[in-house]
């Protein structure tokens, strides 16, 4: 039956998403919006849609589908009275990825967008309701519907890259496997579009052959498509826990706030399955649930994120910045903080660029534990990032093997870790070991060669899936000349930086460019600390243009 004609009785609240207003909440929300009267069959909100409203169902029932008016229409829930519709996607200012369709003749209140960001930061309570069922719903979503397909091989890199763009930025997509998937051709043959055009992503009328990910970020409703040329007062660079806490803090005190990221918010962390040592989450939260909590808060205050975007340069002109963009636009500002974070080190192994992309990989994500599934891993790395991937990964493959160059797993990992570690079963920790040989056919990994590093004796291991977590690199690439590097590349800030002008803390060699989290000389690798400098940072960034102010006050009186 078409779910149009179907009667439908309402989805249950799940884990909170779908709470009813109480009648002072739809009063409080009634003096911000219009009621508008529905009949049976109006679409209230197209799949597709950026620009919408936040809608209350005060009588009747609303449906929404995803596929409306195709014959794949399928029906994902059902909300009646004292309902709010919509998610994540609202806020953050992504198209809707379902249809909205009213099933009875009723009424709904319709509270214009910038009424909700109001309402979001003045009524705390009614705010929190909502954002924590937008959270919610939008986990609810990935994995609910089909969202954007992308269609590719699992060993192509070009596949990798766009499913690691949207499951990074946490976009409901299915990604159908050209090798398994028995789907995949007939749906490919419909669209006349060969194996080798692929990878391919589906949305709505959209089909985007090896799209760059610019673009896909651009279907997603990721990426704006121009930047304000207007001056603002902070550039944040990087969406990593240190940039979304200076974005949020930012934001929040009154600074027009942009922040940019070249793959995704969340940075490192949010490539963490579970981090359990931060502050307040005593069950520990996945990177990817603190990313998207920041990001709604900073959004919340007013913050403009960009992703992926990625920096380039940085310039000046007189007390101005100037953040060069790939796109070839420039951001001029007065102050920029600095947190483009770190990167995993990449192993000095032959054949490995055959391998990467397909085989070896730097993140242990939900992503890559599909590739992992009943399949012999090896993690390389005797961190907490490396001890985190094993404890996860442990529950998707056949058997893994931790390999550590020294002999003491607990000398560079946290104890809780290494105890999990060594009561997993089809876990195995070679010590005093080192990868040396990939081999393998077709960009597929197959076996791994190894060495003792004390005897020096080779052993083969099966491998199908290789995970390097073997220290970082700081992304300063970008930064050329134009701040103090340590011998590392690392940024160094205060009292580091030899110059007659002495910097403040966490200002780097040019006033009013300051460096937070990973990517600053000396910082602590961790999440707290990142989001602790990421919000002091904007603290200095007051003072720094206070004295802009009395500067140009000066100017302005001649003194
Ligand atoms: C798998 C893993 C597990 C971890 N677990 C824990 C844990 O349990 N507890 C803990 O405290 N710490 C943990 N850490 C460490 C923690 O995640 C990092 O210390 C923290 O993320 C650093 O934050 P950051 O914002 O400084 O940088 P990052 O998180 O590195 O973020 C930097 C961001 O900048 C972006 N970027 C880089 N270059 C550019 C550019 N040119 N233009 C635009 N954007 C750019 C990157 O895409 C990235 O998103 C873990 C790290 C990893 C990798």
């Amino acid at each position: 039956m078409n779910p149009d004609e179907e009667h439908l009785s309402e989805t249950p609240d799940v884990a909170g998403a779908y709470p009813r207003l109480s009648d002072e909440q739809i009063d409080l929300l009634s003096r911000r919006g219009e009621k508008q009267p529905v009949q049976r069959g109006d679409v209230l909100v197209v799949e597709g849609q950026r620009d919408r409203d936040f809608l209350i169902v005060l009588a009747g029932k609303v449906a929404v589908i995803e596929g409306h008016g195709t014959p794949k229409a399928r029906t994902v829930r059902v909300h009646g009275p004292r309902r709010f519709l919509d998610e994540l996607g609202l806020l953050t200012g992504q198209p809707s990825f379902v249809s909205m369709v009213a099933q009875e003749p009723g009424q709904v209140l319709a509270v214009p967008l910038r009424a909700l960001h109001e309402l979001v930061r003045e009524e705390p309570d009614l705010g929190d309701l909502i954002l924590r069922s937008f959270l919610t719903r939008r986990e609810l979503l990935i994995g609910g519907i089909t969202g954007i397909k992308i269609v590719g091989s699992r060993f192509s890199p070009d596949t990798r890259r766009l499913r690691e763009l949207a499951a990074r930025n946490r976009v409901p997509h299915t990604w159908i496997d050209l090798e398994e998937d028995p789907g995949a051709e007939e749906l490919l043959r419909r669209l006349s579009i060969t194996a080798k055009d692929t990878p391919v992503v589906i949305w709505r009328d959209k089909v985007l052959r090896n799209p760059p990910n610019a673009e896909l970020a651009r279907v997603a409703g990721l990426r704006r498509s121009g930047h304000d040329e207007a001056m603002c007062d902070v550039v944040v660079v990087g969406a990593g826990p240190a940039g979304l806490a200076a974005a949020v803090y930012g934001a929040s005190e009154g600074l027009s706030t942009v922040v940019l990221d070249a793959v995704a918010t969340g940075g490192q962390a949010g490539t963490s399955s579970r981090i359990e040592n931060y502050l307040g989450f005593p069950a520990g939260i996945s990177g990817a649930e603190l990313a998207d909590r920041a990001v709604v808060q900073a959004k919340k205050f007013g913050a403009d994120l960009n992703v992926p975007v990625m920096a380039v340069r940085l310039g000046w002109h007189d007390s101005d910045q100037i953040v060069h963009l790939d796109d070839g636009a420039q951001l001029r500002t007065r102050t920029v903080v600095i947190a483009t974070g770190a990167r995993y080190r990449r192993l000095d192994v032959p054949r490995l660029a055959e391998f990467e992309g397909t085989s070896v990989y730097y993140a242990a994500t939900f992503m890559e534990a599909v590739f992992c599934e009943r399949q012999p891993v090896s993690i390389v790395g005797g961190g907490n990032s490396a001890g985190q991937a094993t404890v996860f990964l442990a529950r998707h493959a056949s058997r893994v093997r931790l390999i550590i160059l020294h002999d003491e797993l607990n000398r560079d990992m946290s104890r809780y870790l290494v105890d999990q570690i060594e009561r997993l079963p089809n876990v195995e920790v070679l010590r005093h070991t080192e990868v040396t040989e990939l081999i393998g056919d077709d960009g597929r990994l197959q076996t791994l060669g190894v060495r003792d590093t004390r005897t020096g004796e080779r052993q083969e291991i099966p491998t199908t899936v290789l995970f390097a977590f073997i220290g970082a690199q700081p992304c300063t690439g970008w930064l050329a000349s134009s701040v103090a590097l340590d011998e590392r590349g690392y940024v160094l800030t205060g009292a580091q930086v030899r110059t007659a002008r002495q910097p403040v803390m966490l200002e780097t060699s040019r006033p009013g460019v300051l460096a937070v989290g990973d990517v600053r000389s000396g910082s602590i690798k961790r999440v707290a600390s990142a989001v602790g400098e990421g919000s002091m940072a904007v603290r200095l960034i007051h003072d720094h243009l206070a004295r802009l102010g009395r500067v140009a006050d000066r100017q302005r009186s001649g003194t």
